[in-house]
């Protein structure tokens, strides 16, 4: 039984992008820049957003976290975005959520400048998610199938079961193993007998928030699992599937911690790194994987067109369609 590990994978990955990033400072340029919105208190966010602080620093990003308060208008929010749009310094914005009530998260989203998206969110690279095309790919699920990528863990052909159908992760993730061909089945609060389904999959994903929510008998001899749950228990920290009864049946799996929550930071890096090329007009963008936002060349909206080598031998470049 193999285990995804991917505080390791995702330290190698940072470790590429420090490397990335010490090079284009040794030539006179200027570090990538990240900033992070918080608004409000919220504690779990106040953890999220230091962590991620920190690990830009790591690798020697610049990164700026703005807080605003709980009760700022809407307009005033959208304000503030507009300018770090207007920044030729800033090169990602991440909106920590959730928002306090009264806040409209997706207006505020959709405020940004995709080139600057670096969760993934805007509707514009999600769009372009669907379509195949070039744009920053969410971090979660870019983290999985970088993870799946840096074990050869094979997809085309394979039925992969994605289980959450959210916006952050379930959705993108089935985007992403159809992207690479695999045949995807997505379950979600009203599938009824989920078992059933899970049992079928080569790959299952598990993003739900359930703590062991799968069990043992609910997947095949075999299986591939990827938890991307994290669930706060008594217990400690825990993902979406009973690990230790899970260990004996299936051929790998990603531990919680451990497992696809340092991916997702790396992919942050990553995609800042990214957003950052394209910027400043360096098309050549390969900093540390394989993860979509690499392999395709600069967005449309900063720098010339795509080029067919984006594209995987079965899609169409001018469409991205995919045969
Ligand atoms: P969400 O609450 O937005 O979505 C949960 C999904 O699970 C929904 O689509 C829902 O339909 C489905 N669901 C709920 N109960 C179910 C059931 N009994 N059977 C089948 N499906 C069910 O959550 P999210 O934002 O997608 O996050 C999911 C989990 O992943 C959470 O634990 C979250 O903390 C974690 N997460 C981890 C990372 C990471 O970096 N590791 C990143 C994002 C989210």
């Amino acid at each position: 039984m193999l285990v995804l590990d991917g505080k390791t994978t995702a330290a190698r990955i940072r470790t590429d992008i420090q490397e990335a990033i010490t090079a284009l400072r040794q030539e006179g340029k200027r570090a990538p820049g990240l900033v992070v919105l918080l608004v409000g208190d919220n504690p779990a966010s106040l953890v999220y957003v230091r962590n991620k602080e920190a690990a830009c620093q790591e690798v020697g990003m610049t990164s700026r976290v703005l807080r605003l308060p709980a009760d700022i208008a809407q307009a005033a929010l959208e304000s503030t975005i507009a300018e770090l749009n207007a920044d030729p310094e800033v090169d990602g914005i991440l909106l920590q959520l959730p928002l306090p009530a009264g806040l409209d998260a997706q207006r505020c989203l959709t405020c940004i400048d995709p080139t600057k998206d670096v969760d993934g969110f805007h509707p514009e690279n999600m769009g372009r998610l669907v379509q195949g095309l070039p744009g920053l790919r969410p971090c979660t699920p870019a983290g999985v199938m970088e993870l799946l990528r840096q074990y050869a863990i094979p997809l085309a052909g394979k039925h992969a079961v994605v289980v959450g159908r959210s916006t952050i992760v379930g959705k993108p993730m089935a985007l992403m193993l159809l992207e690479a061909h695999a045949t995807v089945t997505v379950c979600h609060s009203r599938t009824p007998d989920l078992a059933a389904i899970t049992r079928q999959g080569d790959i299952l994903v598990a993003a739900v928030g359930s703590p062991c929510l799968i069990r043992e008998g609910m997947v095949a001899e075999g299986a591939v699992v990827v938890d991307v749950g994290i669930n706060r228990t008594a217990a400690g920290l825990v993902g979406d599937c009973d690990y230790a009864a899970l260990c004996a049946k299936v051929s790998a799996i990603t531990p919680v911690p451990g497992g696809v929550g340092p991916m997702t930071i790396a992919m942050l890096l990553h995609n800042t790194l990214t957003a950052y090329y394209q910027h400043t007009g360096r098309t050549e963008a390969s900093c540390c994987c394989s993860s979509p936002c690499t392999r395709t060349a600069s967005h449309p909206r900063t720098a010339g067109t795509t080029t067919s080598a984006s594209f995987s031998p079965t899609q169409n470049p001018s469409t991205g369609q995919m045969a």
